[in-house]
C-alpha cells in the first residue's frame, strides 16, 4: 500500500515544504520501491492538480512540492551499495553527503557539488558541478547506468546499450524524462584530498577576477576551485587538490590578491561535503540567475563587478568547470556544455526583481547556463541552457516516451 501524507497526519509538517520553498500540497507520496513510483504516477493522474517529483528538496527551481496537488517524495530511496569495480547504486532521495561518507572508507568519491545536503536526483540528473569536476568530471559523466520510471509506469534500465537516447536525455535534462529510481555510477579513486580556503582582500573585483580566473585555468586539473564573492570586498575560495602533494597548485592562489586568512588541510572528500539533514521549512527562498563563461576576461569579470557594485546583498559564486567535463563532447549528453570554463550564479532575495534587469546585463558576456542554478524558465532561458540541436532531440526523446508532458514542471522542453 503506498504510504500518502496528506494535510493533518502528523508527518505533513516535515514534508510540505522544501529548502527554496513553502508549499500546501495535497498529498505527498513516499514510495519505497520502482513499482511504487509506478504506482504513484498513477495516484497523481487519477488525483489531478500539479505533479511535483522531489529527492532532496533543494532543488533552485524550487518546484518540487505544490500547493494543491501531489508530491513524489523520494526520501525513502535512499540506498548507497558500493558494488565491484567502483561501482556504486545509488538511490535518488540519498544526499550527497551521505554518499561522500559511505565511499570515503574505501578511498572512492563521485563528484557533487559544495553542499552535502543536496539531494542525488536533482543533481544527477541535470550536470553536477562539483569539486572533483576538474579532476573527475560531473556527476552525469560518472553515470553508467539507471533505473527510469516513465510517464506510462514502465520501469526501464537505460545505459549506452539499452534506451541510449533516453541515457542521453537523462544527463541533463532527467526532469523532462521520467523519475529515475536508482543510479550506478562509476566512482573514482580519491583516497584523499588537499581542502583549502582562502580568504581575499579584493579592493577591485574585476582585475580581481581575471586574475583568479587565469590561475584557475593555469591549475592542472587535480584542482577545482570555488568562489564566493561575499560583498565589502571581500572573497572567499574553496579550492580543492586531488593530489596529497598539493602545495604546487596551491602556491599560485595565495598570490592572486592579498590574503586575510587560509587553512589547508589533508582531509577524505567526506568532510568537505557533510550532510546536515536540516528540516526543510522553505528557509532559502531566493531569485537566482546562471550563466557559463569560457574565460573570466574583461567582458565577463567588468559586468560581473558592476553586479556586484549593484549590490544584491546575497552572494555570487564562480565554481571551475573546464578539465575533465571538457573531455566529454558536446553531444554525449542532455547537458551540452563542454568548452566553458566557469559558472557564474547570483543570488538575491526573492523579492528583488530589479535583479533580474541587472544579471541581464552580464548576459550577453555568457555562453549558456546550467540549469540547477537558473531560477526562471523563459524561453531565453530554455535556449541557453538546452541549445538548439540539443532542445530539438530532447523533444524528440519527449514525443516518444511523455507525449502528453507530465513531466513539464522543471526546464520543460515542451514549452515555447
Ligand atoms: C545549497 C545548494 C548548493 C548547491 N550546490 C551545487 C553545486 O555545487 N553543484 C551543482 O551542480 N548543483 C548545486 N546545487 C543545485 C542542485 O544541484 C539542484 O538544485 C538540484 O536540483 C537539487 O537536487 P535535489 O534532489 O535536492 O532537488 P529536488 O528539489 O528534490 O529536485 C529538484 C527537481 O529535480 C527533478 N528531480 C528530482 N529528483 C528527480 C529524479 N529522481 N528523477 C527525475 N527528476 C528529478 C524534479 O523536477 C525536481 O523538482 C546546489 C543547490 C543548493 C540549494
Amino acid at each position: 500500500m503506498l504510504d500518502i501524507i496528506r494535510p493533518g497526519d502528523p508527518a505533513y509538517r516535515s514534508v510540505r515544504h522544501v529548502y527554496t520553498a513553502t508549499g500546501s500540497p495535497a498529498a505527498v507520496v513516499r514510495p519505497r520501491s520502482a513499482d511504487e513510483v509506478a504506482a504513484a504516477l498513477g495516484f497523481a493522474r487519477e488525483s489531478g492538480g500539479p505533479l511535483a517529483v522531489r529527492s532532496g528538496g533543494h532543488g533552485i527551481s524550487s518546484v518540487a512540492t505544490n500547493d494543491g496537488g501531489t508530491v513524489i517524495d523520494l526520501s525513502r530511496l535512499d540506498a548507497v551499495e558500493p558494488l565491484q569495480d567502483n561501482l556504486v547504486r545509488i538511490e535518488p532521495g540519498a544526499r550527497w553527503g551521505d554518499v561522500a561518507a559511505e565511499l570515503s572508507p574505501l578511498g572512492l568519491a563521485i563528484s557533487s557539488g559544495d553542499s552535502g545536503d543536496v539531494g542525488v536526483g536533482g543533481l544527477a540528473t541535470t550536470g553536477g558541478l562539483g569539486l572533483l569536476g576538474r579532476a573527475h568530471g560531473l556527476t552525469i559523466d560518472r553515470l553508467t547506468s539507471a533505473e527510469l520510471v516513465t510517464a506510462d509506469g514502465t520501469i526501464r534500465t537505460v545505459d549506452a546499450e539499452h534506451e541510449p537516447e533516453l541515457f542521453w536525455a537523462i544527463r541533463g535534462a532527467g526532469a523532462n524524462i521520467g523519475v529515475v529510481t536508482s543510479f550506478t555510477f562509476r566512482a573514482a579513486r580519491v583516497p584523499v584530498v588537499a581542502h583549502a580556503t582562502f580568504q581575499y582582500r579584493v579592493p577591485d573585483v574585476a582585475s580581481f577576477l581575471r586574475r583568479w580566473g587565469e590561475t584557475v585555468e593555469a591549475a592542472p586539473r587535480t584542482v577545482s576551485a570555488f568562489l564566493y564573492l561575499l560583498g565589502d570586498g571581500v572573497a572567499l575560495a574553496t579550492v580543492v587538490v586531488t593530489d596529497a602533494d598539493a602545495e604546487p597548485a596551491l602556491t599560485p592562489f595565495l598570490r592572486v590578491a592579498p590574503l586575510l586568512g587560509r587553512h589547508v588541510q589533508l582531509t577524505p572528500y567526506a568532510s568537505v561535503v557533510t550532510a546536515t539533514h536540516a528540516p526543510q521549512t522553505g528557509q532559502q527562498r531566493a531569485r537566482t540567475h546562471s550563466g557559463l563563461a569560457v574565460h573570466l576576461d574583461e567582458p565577463v569579470a567588468g559586468r560581473i563587478a558592476d553586479l556586484v557594485d549593484a549590490g544584491f546583498g546575497q552572494l555570487l559564486q564562480i565554481r571551475s568547470a573546464g578539465g575533465a567535463i571538457n573531455d566529454v563532447p558536446p553531444d554525449a549528453t542532455a547537458y551540452a556544455h563542454r568548452h566553458q570554463n566557469f559558472s557564474i550564479t547570483a543570488v538575491a532575495a526573492p523579492g528583488r526583481t530589479d535583479f533580474d534587469a541587472a544579471f541581464d546585463k552580464l548576459r550577453p558576456a555568457l555562453d549558456g547556463l546550467y540549469l540547477s542554478f537558473e531560477s526562471t524558465f523563459t524561453p531565453q532561458r530554455l535556449l541557453e541552457a538546452f541549445p538548439p540541436t540539443t532542445r530539438q532531440r530532447l523533444r524528440a526523446v519527449k514525443a516518444a516516451v511523455d507525449p502528453d508532458d507530465l513531466f513539464h514542471q522543471n526546464f520543460p522542453v515542451s514549452a515555447h
